[in-house]
């Protein structure tokens, strides 16, 4: 993983001078951040992203990452004419990218939380989320009660790893903390029983499973998840940092609105959920 990236962050910087003149192109990279918003349509916005996080984030065997967040986004950036570079660092380095400045956004599947509100700036939110609690299909695990004494895998900084540690102490387990969603789930059945995850993600992995016979997707089940009015339970919004990039902010929130319009945002999420 370390090693395409490395070899997309090159490719991505010979790349560049195309990227400015087509408009909503992918995976490139570029040194410099946006932040003026005075002439945007002028400007390659860099992007960062989660690479493993589908239907939200779905990596190819090339190397190109696909999904509904990738198409979403791109979607947007037409409609609303700016250019853009995606980089798909995964979903902690790509919240840590933003607040120290390296990147303009973040799309990945990011939950709207009133932490977050406090340094980033949402666009309206696009997708409604739970968390919830997997163990594998044949486990005895049962109920967040049969945690007791084992050990949960959770994705580091992300809200099904706040869910898992705010109820660590009362249901008496322990958890060992992965950067990125593959890695976290084939930790489980191994060294950990569960794993605390998005519920649309999950959902999607394990119906994935079902559909092409176990060639893709986990064998898993849910074994709980938090219900509509929990703090745990998310709309995903598009973030830049508080108080900048205003100007992509509203294009993003104009683009979402036309692409809900004109039926472009069902569309994407059909071809990636019926
Ligand atoms: N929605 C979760 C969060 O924002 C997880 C996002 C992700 O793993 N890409 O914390």
């Amino acid at each position: 993983m370390k090693l395409k990236q490395l070899g997309a962050i090159f490719s991505g910087a010979l790349l560049t001078a195309s990227l400015v003149a087509c408009g909503g192109a992918q995976n490139a990279n570029s040194g410099s951040t946006s932040t003026d918003s005075s002439d945007a349509a002028s400007k390659t916005f860099v992007i960062a992203s989660d690479n493993g996080f589908a239907p939200f984030e779905i990596p190819q065997a090339d190397g190109s990452i696909t999904g509904i967040d990738m198409e979403i986004f791109d979607a947007i950036a037409k409609d609303q004419g700016f250019n853009y570079e995606m980089q798909n660092v995964g979903f902690k380095m790509a919240v840590s990218s933003l607040e120290s400045g390296q990147v303009d956004g973040v799309i990945a599947g990011m939950s709207i939380t009133p932490e977050r509100q406090e340094k980033y700036d949402f666009s309206d939110p696009y997708y409604d989320s739970t968390v919830c609690c997997a163990v594998k299909a044949d486990s005895d695990v049962k109920s967040l009660d049969d945690l007791k004494g084992k050990n949960v895998a959770l994705k580091d900084g992300t809200l099904s790893m706040d869910w898992a540690n705010s109820i660590k102490d009362q249901y008496g387990f322990q958890a060992s903390v992965f950067d990125d969603s593959p890695t976290m789930y084939t930790e489980v059945g191994g060294n950990s029983v569960a794993c605390f995850e998005d519920t649309p993600v999950m959902a999607y992995a394990i119906k994935q499973y079902a559909d092409t016979n176990g060639k893709e997707g986990i064998n898993f089940k849910i074994i709980d998840e938090v219900k509509a009015d929990s703090p745990y339970a998310s709309q995903y919004g598009f973030a830049v940092r508080k108080g900048e990039n205003s100007e992509l902010l509203k294009m993003f929130n104009e683009g979402l609105k036309n692409i809900k319009a004109n039926g472009t945002y069902d569309k994407i999420v059909d071809s990636y959920l019926k």
